[in-house]
């Protein structure tokens, strides 16, 4: 268990064993036999060890609860397998964190729904016309009508999956990635990624829930599930509503407009509006080239959509206390909170009011 626990948390450090025996003051091979199980380590290593590492030292003896399954990253070409540790490894504590959380729930007590796609789904999508219909049915299955979606993090906590948003520096070669836990679907994002971006992610890993199974062979599962992620954002209705029909010319500012109402970047709106026939194929190309001219492509002019973030986790740690489920040591542990600072927090920094 030590062993296994070690690799995750130095890899989630992002340190190799070199530069994390170093700081230390241990020999590489030193490190190299705890992570083989061959060697344990000294109390006075341990608390080193964990201090380096960030981690407390029972974190090296928790047993491993969770196993994430079925990744998909949502990669650019060249993210570094070291970025993707680190990523897998805070996943894996977050992930890890959430189950010990619902475990204080009693099981009549359900807080979180299990995720289930609506029934009446139809059963083979072959053509794109077919995506478009399918993502506005899960629009209305879900009530969301053809308005914008506020809250894409909220809106798929609340049908049960599980978003997890890491901190982990990724520049901008990282998306995002799914996987599942216990049957459990996941989708991590980054909180460093632009709203637009974070959402776009969701809305295709979404794609790849709703579309597995379904899709024909002639269709790839990639390009479908980024016209499904676009569909669902943007329905070819408010889309044509917006823009109108048929349009020789497009404005940037539109595009801008548009991207602030449905938070949707707006490459993925000039995409939409040649799926959906508002221009055609060949004005879509050239302002394609002219957004990779004008290096839109890797970041969007003027304000950036603003970003997502999940309060789902926060919100049932105060919840299970509230209920006196969990004691306030143990929801500053969840939190990863010193206890003081976790008790001011309470009390929204009023420290002397008393609620007991
Ligand atoms: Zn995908």
């Amino acid at each position: 268990m030590f062993a296994e626990r070690l690799i995750r948390a130095r890899k989630a450090s992002g340190m190799s064993m070199s530069t994390l025996a170093k700081e230390i003051g241990l020999s590489a091979n030193a490190i190299k036999k705890y992570e083989h199980g061959e060697n344990m380590p000294s109390s006075g290593n341990l608390l080193k060890l964990s201090k380096s590492l960030g981690v407390r030292s029972e974190y090296f003896f928790r047993p491993t609860k969770v196993k994430l399954s079925g990744i998909e990253y949502r990669k650019r070409a060249s993210t570094p397998q070291k970025t993707l540790d680190r990523i897998n490894g805070d996943v894996l504590d977050q992930a890890e964190q959430w189950t010990e959380l619902l475990e204080f729930y009693p099981d009549s007590v359900r807080p979180v729904p299990k995720f289930k796609l609506p029934n009446n789904l139809p059963e083979k999508v072959k053509t794109t016309e077919d995506i478009e219909l399918i993502a506005d049915q899960m629009r209305s299955e879900w009530n969301l009508g053809f308005n914008p979606i506020p809250d894409m993090i909220d809106t798929l906590e609340s049908k049960g999956l599980m978003i997890i948003c890491t901190h982990v520096e990724v520049d901008n070669k990282f998306d995002g990635l799914a996987g599942d836990i216990e049957g459990t679907p996941v989708v991590v994002v980054s909180v460093h990624q632009p709203g637009d971006r974070q959402r776009f992610t969701l809305a295709h890993e979404l794609g790849h829930l709703v579309l597995n199974g379904r899709l024909s062979k002639d269709l790839d599962e990639e390009t479908t599930c980024n016209h499904f992620a676009g569909a669902l954002l943007l329905p070819k209705k408010a889309i044509i509503d917006h823009l109108g029909e048929k349009r020789r010319a497009i404005e940037p500012r539109e595009l801008y407009m548009l991207k602030h109402e449905f938070g949707i970047s707006m490459m993925a709106i000039l995409f939409r509006a040649g799926q959906v026939e508002i221009i055609s194929q060949s004005l879509q190309k050239n302002y394609y080239i002219q957004f990779n001219k004008l290096r839109w492509r890797t970041e969007e002019p003027s304000e950036p959509y603003p970003n997502e973030q999940t309060f789902l986790y926060q919100q049932l740690v105060y919840r299970a206390l509230g209920e006196g489920y969990i004691g306030e040591s143990k929801a500053a542990e969840l939190l990863k909170m010193p206890l003081t600072r976790f008790h001011k927090e309470r009390k929204l920094g009023t420290m002397n009011a008393n609620t007991h």
